[in-house]
């Protein structure tokens, strides 16, 4: 069974091809620039060099064009034709209230899907765009939507409602959703593999750290808790993202730098965060060398974000009464050795004890926790696209 994985930006699609076989990446790839000119897909057959093809590319059922056809392209192609491709699975940004889990695509569900555009306008339309794609040209074969908010549809109340009157939430749909869904699901899961126990008997917390930033907490191997809200915008400062701020600073910004609705919303997105506190990169390796050549605000950018993210797991181990492990995935989490020493510094009292020699890893499942440490800390590379493939296999099979 190969699954066709797709992750459909604004004017970018990333790919998987994946043989369930094994688990194997077949190939994966990158269409840049849509819509735009200078557009390219960057195929990379597993094994083999990149291959960059420039064309232009006007929309995503082009892209998408392009890359079924890198796919079974003699010279840098891995299959035959594009009947090996079983299933597709897409992610999908914003479930809503409707999906609280994976489901296969119908005439419905990809209205109730495109109705939900209004909740997050920058990704779900290119989410439609995509499925509408591979539907035209893979009529027949079976699409599933996989949703970054749907493994938190298990939050109770108290987490997910804001204190706004009632009726914007009935009205408007205003309450707390989270995001990236996908990556706390799997990371929790092997994690609860890790501490050899059924995950209906642990208590997670999980640190997606990377350009947007979610700490969750799972427990029994459900989300009842989750940094991001409304919007990825909440939560601990990110790459560019302000994260969590007091609400009153909105109005005030709006009204100093003469900013509407739309142009405040962008300057939150796109210009703080660490990016904005340091005035170097929202890129933790620069703020790393920034700060080791004695930049103070490149410093005070990593120790707020350091900061934050331990608050976290301060309020969501009182949240579910305890901790077993604390997992940290994605780019910095995976990769940044410093940030998980410094998140986990000065929670010995909750029973964590990091163990540096451990800690100095990148990129692979790993226990970074002391062999004595009460709760256990790990590295776990997500995936996502694997993710996304199991469960459009399980539906598919079904
Ligand atoms: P996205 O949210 O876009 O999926 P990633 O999870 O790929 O982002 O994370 C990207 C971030 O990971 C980069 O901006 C960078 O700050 C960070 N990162 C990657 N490698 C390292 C490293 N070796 N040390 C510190 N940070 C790193």
């Amino acid at each position: 069974m190969k699954i066709f994985v797709v992750n459909c930006g604004s004017s970018s699609i990333k790919y998987q091809l994946i043989d369930m076989k094994d688990e194997s990446v077949i190939a994966k790839g990158l269409v840049e620039r849509i819509g735009i000119e200078g557009s390219v897909l960057t195929h990379t057959p597993a094994g083999k060099d990149k291959v960059r093809l420039e064309s232009a590319i006007p929309d995503h059922v082009d892209g998408i064009k392009k890359v079924l056809a890198a796919l079974v392209d003699p010279n840098h192609g891995v299959i035959k034709s594009m009947d090996e491709i079983d299933a597709v699975g897409h992610r999908v940004v914003h479930g809503g209230e409707i999906f609280n889990e994976s489901v296969v695509i119908t005439d419905e569900v990809l209205k109730q899907i495109e109705d939900l555009s209004d909740m997050a306008p920058l990704h779900q339309p290119a989410n439609v765009s995509g499925i509408r794609a591979c539907q035209k040209l893979m009529p027949n074969t079976p699409q599933v939507a996989v949703f970054d908010t749907a493994f938190h549809q298990t939050m109770p109340p108290v987490a997910y409602m804001f204190g706004v009157k009632y009726e914007e939430y009935k009205d408007y749909g205003i309450r707390k959703y989270g995001f990236h869904g996908t990556s706390h699901k799997y990371v929790s899961g092997v994690a609860a593999q890790l501490l050899g126990k059924d995950i209906k008997d642990t208590k997670i917390i999980t640190c997606h750290l990377g350009n947007g930033s979610s700490i969750t907490a799972v427990d029994g191997g459900k989300s009842v808790d989750t940094s991001m809200g409304f919007t990825p915008l909440d939560g601990v400062l990110m790459g560019t993202r302000t994260g969590s701020i007091d609400p009153a600073v909105v109005p005030v910004l709006m009204q100093k730098k003469g900013l509407d609705a739309a142009g405040v919303d962008k300057y939150m997105n796109k210009e703080c965060g660490v990016l904005g506190v340091s005035g170097v990169s929202s890129d933790f390796r620069d703020l790393e060398d920034a700060a080791a050549k004695g930049n103070e605000r490149a410093q005070l950018a990593l120790d707020m974000f350091c900061y934050q993210v331990k608050r976290y797991v301060g309020a969501y181990a009182a949240a579910m009464g305890g901790v077993d492990a604390i997992v940290f995935t994605a780019g910095v989490g995976e990769n940044d050795i410093h940030t998980r020493q410094q998140v986990c510094a000065g929670l010995e009292f909750l029973g964590v004890k990091l163990d540096a020699d451990r800690n100095n890893v990148r990129g692979k499942v790993t226990e970074i926790s002391a062999a004595d440490s009460k709760v256990k800390v790990f590295l776990i590379p997500t995936n996502e696209e694997l993710a996304i493939a199991q469960d459009t296999l399980r539906l598919c099979s079904k």
